[in-house]
């Protein structure tokens, strides 16, 4: 089924306004991008460009200098390109400030524009509410010539800060308040992370937008929700500012997800408090967070997929998300053992000699049958949880006298164990003989399987263990009060041989864990958890 932009363009396609379709993804470099810009990129490549054959801009709306930095640049360059996204053209808003300029010299000229005084404050103050008009500045009929020269002054320099700003002259009436003479321009004093010290007056949003996509032939203006109201001010700017075959804009409903902070703002705010690991920490819905955690760029596009596109804003659960890259991980991903929480136990009925190496499926789900050669000996790592010596009613796992199958290898039962005050510090089990997986004709029956490692070539590892960020209490809440305190725990695991060569940014399956991406950053072996087994979303 298509959505209401696909058929918006395939109308427009057959009606002729556009031949090709042009799209741009305009984020301003002031931040990290997050899994909602993950939507915007989705929608305005994959979505429109790729599926109708036209072309698509990554244009960096950096019109503000003062939040603005060339880290974010690359990182944003990065993170579309991972995404797959074409990045041929790499576009910057600030390229178009002379021609901005010149838009809004036209504008004065036609008595469209004026300077005027106000400040922020005022501006507010004048501009009326829902159900009163606005109140004219006592500028607003300027003599054209005057507003040129003032506007010239701005720009050379010659006015300070906030001093003087030119509103575009529409209507103060105007039952939509962004109609009411809008700022479209500003001094501003601060240095240009491209343009250096160039520029001292700076267009506002609502008139460089407009602008931004008329100039690079933008055919659809796909934007969030919140800009519809902006839409007649975006009109009313190509217009007037006599733009031929003029963009038009479109808005969709913006992404977000239960307990997911969708602003960059906010995001930074955590960065630089040092509240999390950088814009990278796993635990960030940050693109390069999401890498990082283990999240392939397939599964975020299979995600956009199924969230679709719609005119109703709404909270996507966040299980769909995790279901995206497990569903795809279970297909993919290697299977390994690593015991996350150890307990030694010990083979009694073999010597220190013993060795024996076994195979260990690959991967069951691809069905190949491919294996690889796993190492036994008489002296292994457990997971703690799977012995206990009082078990809770169907405990399926090892007890004393029970028997459980070790992984790929033989069924055993545990035989004796030792303390330290409550903790188990040894079990001891023997290996029922006969019962090698795949060769096993003994007839026992086991209710239990549980992983293992190899005590004598096993290494450590660390796993990160994630949870959300934010605790699921009243949305209202302030972020942060909201935040979790037990978003990250870091275990020291044991991990079989074979993950000391996992290259970076590979995830496996943890048998019984989940799945765990080896980090891209630590030198030593760190695993994060990407996400668990059990799927709780109701597909
Ligand atoms: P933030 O509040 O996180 O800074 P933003 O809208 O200010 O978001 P921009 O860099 O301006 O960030 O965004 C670039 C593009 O991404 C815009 O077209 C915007 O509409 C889109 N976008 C941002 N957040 C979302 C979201 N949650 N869902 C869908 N699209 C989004
Ligand atoms: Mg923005």
């Amino acid at each position: 089924m298509s959505n209401f932009i696909e058929d918006i363009i395939s109308d427009d396609l057959k009606s002729g306004r556009c031949k090709e379709v042009v799209t741009r993804f305009p984020p301003e470099p002031n931040g990290y991008l997050h899994i909602g810009h993950v939507k915007s990129i989705c929608l305005n490549y994959y979505g429109t460009a790729v599926k109708f054959g036209g072309r698509f801009n990554l244009r960096f709306d950096d019109t503000n200098p003062a939040k603005e930095d060339d880290e974010f640049v690359r990182s944003i360059i990065d993170d579309v390109k991972w995404l797959g996204a074409d990045t041929t053209r790499i576009l910057f808003a600030s390229d178009y400030f002379d021609k901005m300029y010149e838009c809004a010299v036209l504008l004065i000229k036609k008595g469209k524009a004026y300077v005027d005084d106000m400040s922020a404050e005022e501006v507010r103050l004048t501009r009326g509410t829902l159900t009163e008009p606005g109140k004219e500045s006592k500028n607003r009929d300027r003599p054209i010539e005057e507003s040129l020269k003032l506007f010239e002054d701005m720009k050379n320099g010659l006015v300070p800060d906030g001093a003087l700003i030119l509103r575009a002259k529409i209507d103060m009436s105007s039952p939509n308040i962004n109609m009411r003479d809008p700022v479209i321009y500003r001094v501003l004093h601060e240095e240009h992370h491209r343009q250096g010290n160039k520029w001292c007056i700076y267009p506002m949003y609502d008139f460089a937008h407009p602008i931004e996509d008329a100039v690079e032939g933008i055919t659809h203006s796909i934007c969030t929700l919140e800009f519809e109201d902006h839409r007649p001010l975006y009109d009313w700017i190509v217009r007037e500012c006599e733009f031929k075959d003029p963009p038009h804009q479109y808005e969709f409903a913006r992404l977000s997800i239960q307990r997911t902070i969708m602003s960059k703002r906010y995001l930074k705010k955590l960065v630089d408090s040092g509240a999390v690991d950088g814009w990278d920490d796993p635990r960030m819905p940050t693109i390069a967070g999401l890498r990082r955690r283990g999240y392939t760029p397939s599964s975020l596009i299979d995600f956009c997929e199924k969230i679709g596109v719609s005119k109703a804003n709404s909270e996507v659960e966040t299980g769909l998300l995790e279901s995206c890259i497990r569903d795809e991980l279970n297909i993919t991903a290697e299977r390994a053992m690593a015991v996350l929480d150890p307990v030694r136990l010990v083979i009694v009925n073999r010597d220190d000699n013993y060795s024996e190496e076994l195979d260990f499926e690959i991967n069951p789900t691809a069905g190949d049958g491919e294996t690889r050669k796993i190492t036994i000996s008489n002296e292994l790592y457990i997971e703690r949880s799977d012995f206990e010596i009082t078990p809770p009613p169907k405990f399926k796992r090892l007890v004393l006298g029970g028997t459980v199958r070790l992984k790929g290898a033989y069924i055993i039962k545990a035989v004796g164990y030792e303390t330290d005050g409550d903790k188990v510090t040894l079990v001891k089990a023997e290996i029922i003989e006969g019962t090698k997986s795949g060769e096993d004709n003994s007839g026992i029956k086991v209710k239990g399987v549980i992983h293992w490692v190899n005590a004598k070539d096993c290494i450590d590892v660390e796993a990160r263990m994630y949870d959300y960020l934010l605790l699921d209490v009243d949305e209202k809440v302030d972020f942060s009060e909201r935040m979790n305190p037990d978003s990250l725990k870091v275990l020291s695991a044991k991990a079989e041989r074979y993950l000391a060569s996992a290259p970076k940014g590979k995830s496996y399956q943890f048998l019984r864990q989940g799945y765990f991406c080896r980090d891209s950053k630590s030198e030593k072996p760190v695993f994060n958890l990407v996400v668990s087994l059990k799927d709780s979303y109701k597909k």
